[in-house]
């Protein structure tokens, strides 16, 4: 796993960080800290490898950094999944720029509190993600029904690069993060690209720092790395952990009694609205799945209900438990941003509502594989997202495995931790 170093602001003694993660831990003052980057983009500095000659202009030059899921939905087998780490050009106008791998071998890289420069003119992430998913998927075998990555972990690696003219009048581009790297020659319109890009932009704030304390009742919340969402254990209300601040969340809790040895998992419960598809609300969704259940008049005309993992985990296993618990059809009451009953253990939240909502597509091939008039028209789909809240699933450790209580769902405890690494 790559990893950066940075500084405690509280005391200045350097931290480890894992890149892309939002949690600042220091063991010298133990203060937990939760970052907000400019513009929501972490950005790191690679250590030049070689030396720029004297009076060469020396400066960085962005990649985005992927880390997710590759997935492949086929529609004769089972979902193919693997990890993607990758690495795309961020500025996104010079000809043949060099690829960075993030091996081992890279120098060091340390965290920026700066702005990157370029911001207004970076290439955009989805773009970005849809070159590296395309790469990816240029090497593989056979042709999915839907792919892409997804549950990425965005930043930006700013690589050092110098200037140099290699003979009089001709000017190159030098990778300095990589000993051995080939020149990149530049024309006059490429300079200028590039000036305007270097250019600081007006009015960027530096990275900002919030401590973990819940501002309810003034506790420390845990500091789990990469979660979106904390539980304060003091007074039972779960935070967002929000672009600017903490803001309540409202979730429900799935279970009539509580048992200690109890661990909930987070799942997004979702009401959506489909348009340009037969399956217009809950009764009709129900009654697709299982014609000859008793499907409940009351659900005519009522949101479809869907129930999604808000914890990241492999995709294989993730269509599994969305399309599992969205087909148990639990009832599940909307809750306040608190209770009174002590939750033992709760899985971290790192998957947004937003990543939940683009699964839906997915969700609903999973759900309908076997009704090919449905699936026909899924490409044409919009998905309108109208109530949305958390809901805490009980889960019974069993073996190397987590249990559903209601459904008897089992999800591997290793896939559950490798979901918090990404
Ligand atoms: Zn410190
Ligand atoms: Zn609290």
């Amino acid at each position: 796993m790559a990893e950066a170093t940075g500084t405690c602001p509280q005391c200045g003694a350097p931290v480890k960080l894992d890149i892309g993660d939002p949690l600042l831990k220091c063991d010298f003052c133990r203060t937990s800290l939760y970052m907000i980057p400019p513009a929501g983009i972490f950005n790191y500095l690679l250590k030049p490898a070689a030396s720029a000659a004297p009076r060469n202009r020396v400066f960085h030059l962005p990649y985005w950094r992927f880390r997710g899921f590759k997935f492949r939905v086929h529609a004769d087998r089972q979902t193919e999944c693997s990890l993607v780490d990758a690495t795309v050009q961020a500025f996104g106008t010079l000809p043949r720029m060099p690829l960075l791998g993030l091996a081992p071998e890279l120098g060091s890289i340390t965290l920026n509190p700066e702005p990157p420069p370029g911001l207004s003119l970076l290439q955009k992430p989805h773009k970005a993600l849809e070159i590296a998913n395309a790469r990816i998927e240029a090497l593989l075998k056979g042709r999915p029904v839907m792919q892409g990555i997804m549950a990425e972990n965005k930043s930006i690696i700013q690589t050092p690069f110098e200037l140099m003219e290699e003979t009089p009048g001709r000017t190159a581009l030098r990778p300095l993060w990589e000993p051995d790297a080939v020149s990149i020659p530049l024309d006059k319109k490429h300079l200028k690209l590039l000036d305007n890009f270097l250019k600081p932009d007006a009015g960027n704030r530096r990275i900002r720092f919030l401590p973990l304390i819940c501002p309810e009742c003034g506790n420390d919340l845990p500091a789990f790395p990469r979660a979106t969402a904390l539980l304060c254990r003091f007074c039972n209300r779960i935070w967002g952990l929000g672009s600017s601040r903490l803001f309540p969340r409202r979730f429900s809790i799935a279970a009539e009694s509580i048992e200690p040895d109890t661990t909930f998992l987070p799942f997004w419960h979702i009401g959506i609205h489909l348009k340009n598809f037969p399956v217009q609300d809950r009764y009709s969704f129900f009654k697709t799945m299982f014609p000859y259940k008793q499907t409940p008049d009351k659900w005519k005309n009522q949101l479809i209900p869907m129930v999604i993992p808000a914890f990241k985990i492999n995709p294989r296993l993730f269509f599994r438990l969305a399309s599992r618990m969205t087909r148990s059809a639990i009832e599940l009451p909307n809750g306040p941003a608190e209770t009174a009953r002590e939750i033992p253990a709760l899985h971290v939240v790192n998957f947004t509502l937003e990543e939940a909502t683009h699964s839906v597509r997915i969700l609903l091939y999973e759900l309908f594989r076997q009704r090919k008039y449905l699936i026909e028209s899924l490409p044409d789909i919009s998905i309108g997202l109208r109530k949305s809240q958390l809901v805490l699933l009980p889960f019974r450790k069993q073996g190397r495995e987590f249990i559903e209580l209601h459904s008897g769902q089992a999800v591997p405890t290793a896939a559950i931790e490798l979901g918090t690494r990404l």
